[in-house]
C-alpha cells in the first residue's frame, strides 16, 4: 500500500501518524487492500491505564461487512484449491512476519488492553506467532484417513466448508485471532475478522503483515466495529458457511440464534467460572502461587480463571492466609514496567461491572480479606484500576459463587470431602474449566472426571498444549477447538467408499 494515502480506496478520512506506521485511524482490511469503511461513525479506542485515547476504530456497517464477504467468497475457490502444504507455506511465512514484530505485538496489547507488559510478550505475543507455526506443523503432518473393508476402502476427505466468520473477544486479542486464523485458512477456507471494537489494534497488526507477505487476496478480510453494527450482520450473512465466536454467553446466544436457521457450521466458546480445588494434601507452596496465577492472571479477564477457590477444610485458614499475603504482593500499576504482576481492566463499563458484584457480595453475606476498592496508581487516574479482591463467607450458592465477574475478583469456600469439593464446583450454568491440586494423582484425576468442565489441570493451571481438545460444555459453549479439532470444525468431511474389484 502506498504509505501517502490513508488507504487502499484512495478517501482521506484516515489518519495516520508522521511516520506511517501506527495508525490513528483503523481501516477495514477487504480483497487485499486496506479501505474505509463506508459510514462516517467511530468509536475512540482508550488505554485502560490512562483512558487516553489510543486509536478510533471504524463502526462498520452491514455494506462493509457485505463487501468483506464477497471478497472472501471471491478468493476461495483458487485458495481451496491449493495443497495443504502450499497452504502452511503461507503460515510459517505469516508467522516470520510475526516474528519479526514481537515486540511490537507486546507493546500494542499491553496498551490496548492494559495488561503488564510481561505477560503480553509471554502469553499474547509468544501464543500469536506459536499458533500460525503450530498449524502450519500440523497441516504439513495432516494424513488422510481411510478405512479398509474387506471389499471396499473409505476414504475421508476434509473439504474446505467456505466463507468463514471469526468474531473474537478483548481479553487476549491477537491470541485467540490467530487460533481461529490460522487453523481457518490453513484448511482452505477465506475469513471475515471481526476482533472486538475494544482491542483493534494487534488485528489491524495481523492485517499489516498478510499484506506484507503478499497472502492472495480475500483470504483474510477484517470489517472493524461493535457487535450489532458489524458483528450481527456477519453471522447472518447468507453467504458466510461457519462461525467461530469467542466470546460471552449471552452473546453467544445470540449468535446461535442468528446462525442456526442457515444450518451454518458454528463453534462457541464462552464464559466461564471456573473452580480451583485445593485438597489438604497439596504442596502448599507451590499450590499458593499456581492458584493466585489461575485467579488474577491478565486480571482475572481469562475466560480459564479459576475465581471460585475451594480448599479442604482442615487447611483452609493456613491456605486463606498465605493465599491473601500473596495476592497482596502482587504488583499492581504501570503496564510498561517490566515488573508489574497486575494492570488496568478493559474498560470504565467494565470496572463498574466487576465493582458491581464486590458490593453485590457484601449484601450476600461475603467478607472482604483484601482489595475490593478501585485503586489508582499514581499518574494513572484516570484509567480502569481494581486492587485484587479476596472474598469468603459466600454461599456456594450466592450469585457471586456461581455468576462469571471476569475480574481480579476471587471467592474462597471450604469444602469437606471430594463429593462437597465436587457438587460445589458443578454448581454453575457454566462448564469451562478448572484445577485440582492435590498430592495425590489418582485423585486428581477422579475428581477432575467428575467436573461438568470441557478441561481441568492437575497441580497447574493454563499449561497448554496446541494439541489437545480446548472449549467447554453447559453454559460455557458448543463445539471443540486446539490441534485436530479446529481442522475438523474448520472443514468438511467427506466419505468416499470405493468398491474392489
Ligand atoms: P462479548 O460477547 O461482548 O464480545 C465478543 C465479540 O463479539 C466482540 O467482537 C463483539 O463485538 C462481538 N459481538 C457482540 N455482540 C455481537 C452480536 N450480536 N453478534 C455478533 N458479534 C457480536 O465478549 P467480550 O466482553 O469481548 O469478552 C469477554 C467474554 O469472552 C467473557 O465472557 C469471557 O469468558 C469470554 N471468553 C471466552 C473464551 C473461551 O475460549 N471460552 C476466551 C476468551 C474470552
Amino acid at each position: 500500500m502506498d504509505s501517502e494515502k490513508c488507504c487502499d480506496s484512495g478517501c482521506t478520512p484516515c489518519e495516520r501518524d508522521p511516520d506511517g506506521k501506527e495508525p490513528l485511524d483503523l481501516c477495514n482490511y477487504v480483497g487485499g487492500e486496506f479501505v474505509c469503511h463506508s459510514g462516517d461513525d467511530w468509536m475512540n479506542v482508550l488505554e485502560p491505564a490512562t483512558g487516553h485515547r489510543f486509536a478510533r476504530v471504524p463502526l462498520s456497517s452491514e455494506e462493509d461487512v457485505g463487501a468483506a464477504v464477497v471478497a472472501a467468497r471471491k478468493a476461495q475457490p483458487a485458495w481451496g484449491a491449493l495443497s495443504i502444504s502450499e497452504r502452511a507455506d503461507w503460515l510459517d511465512r505469516i508467522a516470520d512476519s510475526l516474528e519479526a514484530r514481537y515486540e511490537e505485538i507486546a507493546s500494542l496489547e499491553s496498551r490496548d488492553t492494559g495488561k503488564p507488559i510481561s505477560l503480553a510478550r509471554a502469553v499474547d505475543a509468544h501464543r500469536s506467532i506459536a499458533n500460525f507455526r503450530f498449524f502450519a506443523g500440523l497441516l504439513r503432518e495432516h494424513e488422510q484417513e481411510v478405512f479398509k473393508m474387506v471389499d471396499a476402502t473409505n476414504f475421508v476427505i476434509q473439504k474446505p466448508v467456505g466463507v468463514g466468520a471469526l468474531i473474537t473477544p478483548w481479553n487476549l486479542p491477537l491470541y485467540l485471532l490467530s487460533w481461529k486464523v490460522a487453523p481457518a485458512i490453513g484448511m482452505g477456507n477465506t475469513v471475515v475478522c471481526k476482533p472486538s471494537e475494544n482491542t483493534p489494534m494487534t488485528a489491524d497488526l495481523l492485517m499489516q503483515v498478510i499484506d506484507e507477505v503478499g497472502l492472495p487476496a480475500g483470504v483474510v478480510n477484517l470489517v472493524h466495529g461493535d457487535g450489532v453494527g458489524a458483528g450481527a450482520p456477519l453471522v447472518a450473512h447468507s453467504d458466510v458457511d461457519l462461525v467461530s465466536f469467542t466470546g460471552g454467553t449471552d452473546t453467544g446466544k445470540k449468535v446461535a440464534t442468528s446462525a442456526a436457521p442457515a444450518f451454518k457450521k458454528l463453534s462457541l466458546e464462552l464464559g466461564g467460572k471456573n473452580a480451583s480445588i485445593v485438597f489438604a494434601d497439596c504442596d502448599i507452596d507451590s499450590t499458593v502461587a499456581g492458584v493466585v496465577r489461575a485467579g488474577f492472571l491478565n486480571q482475572g479477564q481469562v475466560c480459564l480463571c479459576g475465581s471460585r477457590i475451594l480448599v479442604e477444610e482442615s487447611i483452609y485458614d493456613k491456605f486463606r492466609d498465605r493465599f491473601v499475603d500473596a495476592v497482596e504482593e502482587m504488583r499492581i500499576g504501570d503496564p510498561s514496567d517490566e515488573a508489574t504482576d497486575l494492570g488496568a481492566l478493559i474498560s470504565g463499563e467494565h470496572l463498574e461491572k466487576v465493582s458491581g458484584y464486590v458490593e453485590l457480595a457484601k449484601q450476600e453475606g461475603g467478607v472482604l480479606l483484601t482489595g475490593g476498592e478501585p485503586c489508582l496508581p499514581a499518574g494513572f487516574e484516570h484509567g480502569n484500576w481494581m486492587a485484587p479482591t479476596v472474598i469468603e463467607g459466600l454461599s456456594s450458592d450466592s450469585r457471586c459463587s456461581r455468576e462469571e465477574i471476569f475480574g481480579p475478583v476471587v471467592t474462597l469456600h471450604p469444602f469437606s470431602g471430594e463429593d462437597e469439593a465436587v457438587t460445589i464446583a458443578n454448581n454453575t450454568r457454566y462448564g469451562l474449566a478448572g484445577s485440582v491440586w492435590t498430592g495425590d494423582l489418582e485423585r486428581g484425576k477422579r475428581v477432575s472426571e467428575a467436573l461438568e468442565t470441557g478441561m481441568v489441570w492437575v497441580n497447574t493451571w493454563l499449561h497448554r498444549d496446541l494439541r489437545v481438545p480446548f472449549g467447554g460444555v453447559k453454559d460455557s459453549g458448543v463445539g471443540r477447538e486446539g490441534g485436530r479439532w479446529s481442522l475438523g470444525f474448520f472443514s468438511e468431511a467427506m466419505n468416499v467408499c470405493v468398491k474392489h474389484d
